[in-house]
């Protein structure tokens, strides 16, 4: 029998198979919460962290709001509710504004913000039945800054922000907190397209020193989830190593 500060408590966290989501799921579980996470492409890297941690995963396409709709009931009906959803799922594009076609934009649109909005809505009810309820949104450093050649995610980002403040005035009546967590440069996946050279130049212009980790940002999400949170909503809080100030 698991122990934990999240024992008893139901997850979903959208974007579990691969780096920063990986790691709020490890996290959750091993604090004794009972997760079910969304995925697209990463089924062997899905299974194992299912293994590993008992997580329940289930594969769709967040950009497709039909399938993500299909998803988060299959995955709240596993985990018998929900308690605190992370919308963590997301996609990045770098390029010149006037060089993004329009499936590219469509497409950050629909799996970083729209994806939210789908989550939210169908969640919202349960935890509103119940009194209680925390949501975690992934922005980013660049949803509140903006980044040069990522208009597109810095647009979508910021969006995520704008929608965690109007939904925290909107849910906190009910008892439920709606916060967002602003990375900095994390390194995951995400980061592959940069080189050794250029990550190292970000890590020395970090105050801190380094890049962030999956678990920097793990550790702030269940912050927020947890007692401490308990009088934190509408806030962004953006573990970046003093990347932006
Ligand atoms: P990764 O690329 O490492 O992982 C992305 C995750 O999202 C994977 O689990 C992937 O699933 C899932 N995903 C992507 N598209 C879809 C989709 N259409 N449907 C379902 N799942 C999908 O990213 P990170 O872990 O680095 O990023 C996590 C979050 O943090 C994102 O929102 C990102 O924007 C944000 N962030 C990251 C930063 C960084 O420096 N890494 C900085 C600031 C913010 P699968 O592999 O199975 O397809």
């Amino acid at each position: 029998m698991k122990d934990g500060a999240f024992l008893g408590k139901r997850v979903i966290v959208t974007g579990g198979s691969r780096g920063i989501g990986a790691e709020i799921v490890r996290c959750f579980t091993d604090e004794g919460a009972t997760v079910a996470f969304l995925y697209r492409n990463s089924v062997e890297a899905a299974d194992q962290l299912a293994k590993a941690t008992g997580a329940i995963p289930f594969q769709c396409d967040l950009g497709d709001p039909y399938d993500a709709e299909r998803a988060i009931q299959e995955a709240e009906g596993a985990i018998g509710g929900i308690d605190i959803l992370v919308n963590n799922a997301g996609i990045a594009h770098s390029c010149l504004l006037q060089d993004m076609n329009q499936k590219v934009w469509d497409d950050l649109i629909a799996v970083n913000l729209t994806s939210v909005f789908v989550c939210c809505r169908l969640l919202i009810p349960d935890m509103i039945r119940q009194g209680s309820g925390r949501i975690v949104n992934i922005s980013s450093i660049w949803g509140m800054v903006g980044a040069s050649c990522e208009t597109g995610y810095s647009a979508v980002k910021a969006g995520v922000i704008g929608l965690t403040k109007a939904l925290a005035k909107e849910l906190g009546p009910s008892g439920i907190t709606v916060n967002c967590v602003a990375p900095g440069v994390i390194d995951t996946d995400m980061m592959k397209e940069y080189d050794e050279e250029t990550k190292r130049s970000l890590a020395d212009e970090t105050p801190l020193g380094r890049l962030g980790t999956p678990r920097d940002i793990a550790q702030a999400v269940l912050f927020l989830s947890g007692e401490g949170g308990s009088f934190i909503t509408g806030q962004v809080i953006s573990p970046n190593g003093g990347f932006v100030i």
